[in-house]
């Protein structure tokens, strides 16, 4: 090994000598991995084929152990660091350009406590891993909706998917988690210990320390589920959102749903009403019988289907590697003026990938108080996807043009503040974004950062300082 130019924290370059670097391979398990050496693309590589990030140094940890090397090592030597879950976060944060990325990728093992119906996962989790892993067991948490995804930039930053309804966000079912504090120190944060951080790593992202394992409640779910999608032509979108924001207001718990425009299997532009229903199938066809009538639709998919499938519905449509540009602004309700806007603006949208959705977070996802944890936006009830996507990275200013068009455009129809796990770092989104996306838990996660990580070692994120 030779001697390794690396970046630090506040931005300019340090030289760690070869012996430096020796003495950290050989504290850790896992491969520790330089540019040149093999595996290390793979390892720099995210689900965003536009993200093209080099670190100086990947550690690709192999458990709790090497995750407490790594944070020493970088405190220690003042290191600019990321942290990798899964790998999925649009905007890369979990690959620095010229630091050293904690990568946790590889710590991917899931336990099912079957008879307390609870679970174990490692930081490095995809929801492929969990739902495959509890669904053995009958069981399941709200996850999110592309499997691909990992369980802990979703979680960290709130964690909405299709069982929300019912459950509440991914993180409202956390227990605990295994952290390592910007200190080195291992700790377990829950309802009882180190209550405060335990408050904060539900809402406040990966600003707190590297979560090595996630504990979550379990509940009994399908193997069936009543979900899927119907489809509309694009000259009806006016009176399919109307129809779908008077429909989404008001349903019981066990469904979730989702309503915008794609492309049809067929090629054309389309409006698509996506539900999950998670209860009894009878009474599920019931609840969507006024989807399946409305139009009636060009297409109709909504059927009976293992939980694991609708959790993978979306897979193919979120393509692995293309390019990807997102806005995420919440929503209270679905006005006819921000209707208006969305059909203009799609009529002109420039990539036939590109999807534009209104989420549901309703339900349990949206009950509680605004500092129930801190996940800031609880009472708005739909996030507003936006999301550009194409293939040849030198089109990438016209698609990316046309996100942050509409997303300026439907502005003043939003509730103030954006998704923060659909959020870029402070030099792209400027800080009042940042700020927003947090909204009124912001002054108190502030607190906590200074408490956790007075230095901010945890800067390559959303970030919270102040
Ligand atoms: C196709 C697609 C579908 C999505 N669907 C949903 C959805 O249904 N519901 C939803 O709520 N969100 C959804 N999201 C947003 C998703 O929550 C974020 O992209 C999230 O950041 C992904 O987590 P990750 O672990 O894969 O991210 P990574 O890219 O690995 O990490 C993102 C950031 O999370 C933090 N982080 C990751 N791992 C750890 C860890 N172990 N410890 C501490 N910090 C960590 C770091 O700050 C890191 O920079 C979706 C995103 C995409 C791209």
């Amino acid at each position: 090994m030779e001697d390794l130019r690396i970046i630090t924290t506040s931005g300019t370059d340090t030289v760690l000598d070869e012996a430096t670097v020796q003495g950290f391979k050989t504290s850790v398990r896992g491969p520790l991995l330089r540019p040149g050496d093999a595996g290390y693309d793979e390892a720099r590589t995210v689900w965003n084929g536009m993200i093209d990030r080099k670190p100086a140094l990947i550690a690709r940890c192999a458990g709790v152990a090497d995750v407490i090397h790594a944070v020493n090592f970088a405190r220690t030597h003042h290191l600019l660091v990321s942290v990798r879950g899964g790998g999925h976060n649009v905007t890369g944060t979990a690959v620095c350009d010229g630091g050293l990325m904690i990568d946790l990728s590889q710590m991917r093992s899931v336990r099912v406590d079957p008879s307390r119906r609870t679970v174990r996962a490692e930081g490095g989790t995809k929801w492929v891993d969990f739902d495959h892993e509890t669904q053995a067991f009958g069981l399941a948490t709200t996850g999110g909706t592309c499997s691909d995804t990992g369980i802990a930039g979703l979680t960290l930053g709130g964690g909405i998917g299709w069982l929300g309804g019912k459950y509440g966000l991914a993180s409202d079912n956390l227990i605990s988690v295994d952290i390592v504090t910007a200190d080195g120190q291992f700790r377990t944060a829950s309802a009882t210990e180190h209550a405060d951080l335990f408050w904060g790593v539900r809402g406040g992202g990966g600003n707190f320390g590297v979560v090595t394992s996630f504990e979550y409640q379990l509940y009994p779910v399908g193997p069936l589920v009543l979900g899927g999608m119907v489809l509309h032509p694009f000259d009806q979108a006016k009176a399919v959102f109307n129809f779908y924001s008077e429909f989404s207001s008001d349903i019981p718990d066990e469904l979730t749903t989702a309503c915008g425009f794609l492309t049809s299997p067929a090629g054309q532009p389309a409006v698509a009403m996506v539900a999950c229903y998670n209860g009894p199938l009878e009474a599920g066809e019931e609840v969507l019988r006024p989807l399946r009538e409305f139009g009636p639709p060009l297409e109709d998919h909504l059927q009976p289907m293992p939980y694991t499938q609708i959790q993978q519905m979306f897979d193919e449509a979120w393509g692995i590697g293309r390019q990807y540009y997102v806005k995420a602004p919440w929503v209270k309700e679905i006005s006819s003026d921000a209707i208006d806007i969305l059909i203009a603006h799609y009529a002109k949208v420039t990539s036939p990938l590109s999807v534009a959705l209104f989420v549901q977070k309703s339900g349990a996802m949206s009950r509680g108080p605004h500092d129930k944890t801190a996940f800031g936006h609880r009472d708005a009830r739909y996030g507003l996807l936006i999301t550009s996507m194409w293939l040849d990275p030198r089109e990438s200013e016209r698609h990316i043009r046309w996100a942050r068009g509409l997303s300026a455009a439907i502005e003043p129809y939003t509730s103030g503040g954006e998704y923060i796990n659909d959020l870029g770092q402070e030099a792209e989104e400027g800080r009042a974004r940042i700020k927003a996306g947090y909204g009124a838990n912001y002054e108190r996660l502030v607190v906590l950062k200074n408490k956790y990580d007075p230095l901010n070692l945890f800067r390559h994120n959303q970030n919270i300082c102040g």
